[in-house]
This record gives C-alpha cells, sequence and structure tokens, in this order.
C-alpha cells in the first residue's frame, strides 16, 4: 500500500466499519438501513442460528457449516473469520463487486480479523474503527443486550479487550454515543468522502 492509495481512498467509497463486540455495529448499520437506503449494507453469510427477529437475507444468509465450506472452497467471499471461537461468517464477494461497480456507497459491518483481510485486497476502502464512549458502557451494553450466556459474555468481552487496542490500525475513530449520530456521521463520510471529516 502507498500512501497515496491512503489518503485518496476510491471514489467507490467502500467504508469498513469494525470495532469490539457490543460496540452497536449492528445497531448503527440497522440506522443506516433505515433512514439511509442510498447506503448498499453488505449481507454476511455465518454458521451462527439466527436469534429472535433476525431475517434470512436481512440481517444474514444463515448457512449451514457445508454451505460455509463451499463458499470458501469457491472463492466467493471477500474474507471470512470465526467470530468469539463460536461461529464463522463472512462477506459474500460478489455483490460487494456489483455495488462498487455501480458506484452506489457501501459498507461492510465485520470483525478486526475480516477488516485486517479487506485492508489487503482493498486498501483503498476507508477503515472506521466504532468505539464506545468507555469500557463500562461497553460491558453494560453487553449484559443490557441479553442475548449471550454468562461463559459466552466473558469471551467476547476478553475479545472485546484485544479489539479495543486495535484502534491505531484504522483510518479513523467514530465514538458510538448515540446511535443517530455515528450512522450519521458514517453516511457523511460515505457520500462526501474523508476530506468532509477531520481525517488525514
Ligand atoms: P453477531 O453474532 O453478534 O451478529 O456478530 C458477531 C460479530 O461478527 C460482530 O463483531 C460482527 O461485526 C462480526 N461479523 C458479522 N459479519 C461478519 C463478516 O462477514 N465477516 C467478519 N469477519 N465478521 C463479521
Amino acid at each position: 500500500m502507498t500512501d497515496s492509495q491512503h489518503q485518496h481512498p476510491s471514489p467507490t467509497r467502500l467504508v469498513v466499519l469494525a470495532g469490539p463486540t457490543a460496540v452497536g455495529k449492528g445497531t448503527v448499520a440497522a440506522a443506516i438501513r433505515e433512514h439511509h437506503p442510498e447506503v448498499w449494507i453488505s449481507v454476511s453469510a455465518t454458521t451462527r442460528k439466527p436469534r429472535p427477529g433476525e431475517a434470512d437475507g436481512v440481517h444474514y444468509w444463515f448457512v449451514s457449516d457445508g454451505e460455509f465450506d463451499r463458499m470458501v472452497a469457491e472463492g466467493e467471499l471477500l474474507e471470512w473469520a470465526v467470530v468469539h471461537q463460536a461461529a464463522r461468517y463472512g462477506t459474500p464477494r460478489a455483490p460487494v463487486e456489483a455495488t462498487l461497480a455501480s458506484g452506489r456507497p457501501a459498507m461492510l459491518e465485520i470483525d478486526l480479523q475480516g477488516a485486517r483481510q479487506v485492508r489487503e485486497t482493498m486498501p483503498e476502502a476507508l477503515f472506521v474503527f466504532l468505539k464506545p464512549p468507555s469500557w463500562d458502557e461497553l460491558v453494560r451494553r453487553l449484559v443490557g443486550r441479553g442475548t449471550e450466556s454468562e461463559a459466552e459474555r466473558e469471551r467476547r468481552l476478553a475479545t472485546a479487550r484485544d479489539e479495543l487496542a486495535a484502534e491505531a490500525e484504522f483510518d479513523l475513530t467514530i465514538v458510538n454515543h448515540e446511535v443517530r449520530v455515528a450512522a450519521d456521521q458514517l453516511v457523511t463520510l460515505m457520500t462526501l468522502g474523508p476530506d468532509a471529516s477531520s481525517h488525514d
């Protein structure tokens, strides 16, 4: 990656949003989906089971282990990772490429391991780190969500501690104080480019 690539992200405006577990990446993505339909958000494939209220093809493509193996073997995923030692998640490549070719702003909401892979293959993307206002607030959100078992929560908090340390790898940081504000900041980046923010 050259400096000029780093400082002049592509006009395709691909934003990769990552950050620690429970920081609210999914909630911010949902706000963008609702209020900014001009932005396309990638739907990941996962081997995890759906939670109540999650729909196939909307929140994720819920696939079997065998189907995920096939997608990996056939090179259908732009990136993929085992997240929280629990399930595999990956970004289907073809819809991302089609969206970028059409010029529509696009966003991936993925974990840190996935963001690092995309950094290798698409360094022109803009990498945004979503950060909680504080560690205590992150713990509060994870507990408040109530979707994980105690053991699962402990595992996710351990991962989150490592993930917070990765902020420096990103082009810029957004602090998720208010979901709508964070969503609007991201959309401004996608539609006007990083020059519209304090990013250098
Ligand atoms: P959850 O199971 O709570 O929906 O998501 C768990 C984690 O998986 C989140 O940190 C989310 O960002 C990450 N994730 C979701 N989709 C993808 C993907 O396609 N690739 C990668 N690497 N991580 C993903």
